[in-house]
């Protein structure tokens, strides 16, 4: 899993699909879950959102903010 992590980081910062792994969202730590954070606005886990915007909630304020100023 770790190893996963890494790559994804790679692809990152040498590839040119930085808009396909987006974790530049607010973002909140959950009460009493040390390790677990959440998206501020659609409060769906990072875990779950996995750098993908569309992993948030269809909704979410970011996700929408996103798109609507990159058209795809
Ligand atoms: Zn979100």
């Amino acid at each position: 899993m770790q190893k996963q992590l890494q790559q994804a980081g790679y692809f990152y910062t040498s590839t040119p699909y930085q808009e396909a792994f987006d974790i530049d969202y607010p973002q909140e730590n959950l009460e009493g879950e040390m390790y677990k954070y959440r998206c501020m606005s659609c409060k769906i886990l990072t875990t779950e959102i996995n750098g993908r915007l569309e992993n948030h909630a269809q909704d979410c304020a970011y996700r929408i903010g996103r798109t609507s100023s990159t058209p795809q």
